[in-house]
């Protein structure tokens, strides 16, 4: 008999999971579980939000998966694990088995310490931070203030989805408004004290937009403790400081995917801890988490590490099923962020999965130079899309 593989989750790291499997051995059935009929990537988000980039262009179905390489795809919600009896529980599917299960759902939101808000404020003020109709209530939300109105940003502490995100939105809105309501303001209230790419990102603002955007650090009051919906008022620094926005986009903290939390797969910190070479759960034999939801650093929450880690597991998957020994394979993540549609940078990192532990490799990738030209900056804008393309085409095609 095949064995079979259930893969739960169909974002960058559940699809390329389910196709990797099918690519390398093409006997195993393979089912993805997976809610949506359509997945709307967060990477170019920002891009629609900045007004270069229509929102359907970053919806992908889940029909080549089905239909050119064999992954069996269920649409509906995992909602428990029967880890001894080897079976997830659908919503509406009933129980189905596994001989292995991968677990990529992503993140959840945690609104705990955060007075005021909860996910039932959605939709008068949007996170964005899943794809699709999320970003659309942002964008709307911004064509309809006023020019000389406030954007804030509320940006989550460490670890998140995304690093460099939050820095690109602001950019990237900043764009729109520039051209469309340029004596509006951006405020970005932080729960950090630093960012990734900060050296780039606050070149690029400087040059591109003047002093429209604020960046507010924890160590100056940006830490944010309530939220007046109906006031549309933020407070940051204990409650001190008071933030009128006409619009607020709060990003949450984070943690793994609901459904990693009723499986029992997560750690105190709410992220599930994995054997960092094969990915296997260090909780439940025979389950694996990728993606945003396991905790694999020094690797950052990113689509393109979601993908790697995809590659990984379904080897070690493979290797264990056959009996074979793991590997100690090498990954990369490479991140494109744009300041502007023609001014983009790079961070690319490599990294060794060795020992049960992943180790950055010192002096391979590295980060855009300070200080380039505006047609270097052009060039690198244009690699973005062409990532976009390849990558999706990876994962869903
Ligand atoms: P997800 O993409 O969240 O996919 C999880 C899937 O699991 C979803 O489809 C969900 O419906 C499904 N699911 C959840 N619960 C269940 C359940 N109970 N049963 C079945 N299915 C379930 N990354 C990059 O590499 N490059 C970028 O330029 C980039 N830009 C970004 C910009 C922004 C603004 C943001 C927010 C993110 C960006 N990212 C980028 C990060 C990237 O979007 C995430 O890291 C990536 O989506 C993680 O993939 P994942 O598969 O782990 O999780």
């Amino acid at each position: 008999d095949a064995a079979r593989v259930v893969v739960v989750g169909g974002g960058p790291g559940g699809a390329s999971a389910a196709k990797y499997l099918k690519l390398y051995e093409p006997n195993l059935e393979v089912t993805l579980i997976e809610p949506k009929r359509a997945y709307y990537t967060c990477f170019g988000g920002n891009w629609y939000l900045g007004g270069f980039r229509d929102l359907e262009t970053l919806r992908h179905d889940y029909r080549a998966l089905e239909y050119r390489h064999g992954v069996q795809v269920i649409h509906d919600k995992a909602i428990d694990l029967d880890a001894p009896g080897y079976q997830v529980k659908t919503e509406n599917s009933g129980d189905i088995s596994y001989d292995k299960l991968v677990v990529a759902p992503g993140i959840d939101f945690d609104y705990g310490d955060i007075e005021g808000l909860s996910s039932a404020d959605v939709e008068a003020i949007p996170h964005a931070w899943e794809g699709g109709k999320q970003y659309a209530v942002l964008r709307s939300q911004l064509l309809e203030m006023e020019d000389g109105g406030t954007f804030i940003l509320c940006a989550p502490p460490d670890p998140f989805r995304c690093p460099p995100g939050p820095y690109e939105r602001a950019s990237l809105v900043a764009h729109y408004l520039k051209e469309n309501k340029p004596k509006s303001k951006i405020l970005v209230l932080d729960e950090k004290d630093s960012f990734s790419k900060q050296g780039l990102f606050e070149e690029a603002w400087k040059e591109l937009y003047g002093d429209m955007i604020e960046w507010v650090p924890a160590e100056e009051g940006g830490s944010l403790s309530r939220v007046s919906v109906s006031e549309r008022k933020v407070f940051t620094d204990g409650g001190e400081q008071e933030h009128k926005g006409d619009v607020i986009n709060v990003v949450p903290p984070q943690k793994a995917g609901r459904i990693a939390q009723q499986m029992g797969l997560t750690d105190a910190d709410g992220w599930c801890p994995i054997d960092q070479v094969t990915f296997e759960s260090k909780i439940h034999d025979d389950v694996y988490v990728i993606g945003d939801a396991c905790v694999a650093d020094p690797m950052p929450k990113s689509g393109h590490v979601a993908n790697n880690h995809a590659k990984v597991v379904a080897v070690s998957i493979i290797n264990s099923l056959m009996g074979r020994e793991q590997m100690e394979p090498t990954t990369v993540n490479t991140c494109y962020s744009l300041a502007a549609p023609d001014w983009g940078f790079t961070v690319a990192h490599v990294f060794e999965h060795r020992d049960g532990e992943i180790h950055s490799v010192e002096g391979a990738g590295g980060l855009s130079p300070a200080d380039e030209s505006r047609g270097f900056r052009a060039r690198e804008a244009d690699f973005a899309p062409a990532w976009y393309a390849a990558i999706t085409k990876d994962i869903f095609r």
